[in-house]
């Protein structure tokens, strides 16, 4: 047990579970380039001009003349593979055969919406070794839960000096683990499990309601940063405590 303060305030945990996109890292930098990277492929795959392109992404939630992903959408908050059901589903509405549709999404949209980050696209938020190790040497228990897949996550982690050797990084989930998702309380119930904590030990420190509602349904401390896709409004409502991001997070044993 240790005691952690966010932006004034007190909680003594076992753990803390990151989200990682626009809590650990720069969300629309990363996935900015994903989406239109994605559905541009999609687009010309399927032989689509600017409606379709349009449609795709605003049902999968990138606002494109704010240049930016709405933190209630799906692109913010959904596993990889729900996007790609989405994704096809727009196709079936603009006249494909939903067994075409499903094929193009696989060959060109699929891939792009999971290929590894390239280096400059994960930008980190504060410095996560130095706060990670602070965490980990004062007793607790450090978790990543994220609905990106597990091989773009691993990568990240390695490049940021959290993953394998590193050690600082204790358990983590993703979007194509099988688990359930966001913001499903099961998923942190499995999560506090296999940490072997209570799950009113456990901080979540995330930027969207996803990671918030499974914090508060789960009976857990859910910590609000603002440096990623939500905004004051999808996350005041949920957080027992909002910061503008992770550098306002310490521990003292
Ligand atoms: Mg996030």
């Amino acid at each position: 047990m240790a005691t952690v303060k966010v932006a004034g305030k007190s909680y003594a945990v076992d753990a803390v579970v990151f989200d990682k996109d626009g809590t650990l890292v720069d969300f629309h930098l990363l996935w900015g380039g994903r989406v239109l990277g994605a559905c541009d492929a999609l687009v010309q795959k399927a032989g689509g001009g600017e409606k379709l392109s349009r449609a795709l992404l605003r049902t999968l939630g990138y606002d494109k003349d704010a240049g930016k992903i709405n933190g209630n959408s799906p692109f913010a908050c959904s596993p990889m593979a729900k996007l790609d059901t989405i994704a096809a589903a727009v196709l079936f509405q603009h006249g494909f055969p939903w067994g075409e549709a499903e094929r193009l999404v696989q060959e060109s949209f699929a891939p792009g919406a999971r290929g590894a980050s390239a280096p400059a696209a994960v930008r980190p938020l504060a410095d996560l070794p130095k706060l990670f190790t602070a965490l980990t040497e004062a007793g607790l228990q450090v978790a990543v839960a994220t609905s990106d897949d597990r091989a773009p996550t691993e990568a990240a982690l390695a490049q940021l000096g959290l993953g394998g050797a590193a050690q600082l990084v204790q358990l983590v989930v993703c979007g194509d683990d099988g688990l359930p998702a966001k913001p499903s309380p099961l998923l942190l119930l499995e999560i506090a499990g296999r940490l072997g904590v209570a799950t009113d030990k456990v901080m979540v420190v995330g930027d969207t309601a996803a990671d918030l509602r499974m914090a508060v349904d789960a009976g857990a401390v859910a910590v609000g940063v603002l440096s990623g896709a939500g905004g004051p409004d999808d996350i005041a409502p949920l957080a027992h405590v909002v910061a503008a991001d992770i550098n306002h997070i310490s521990v003292t044993a």
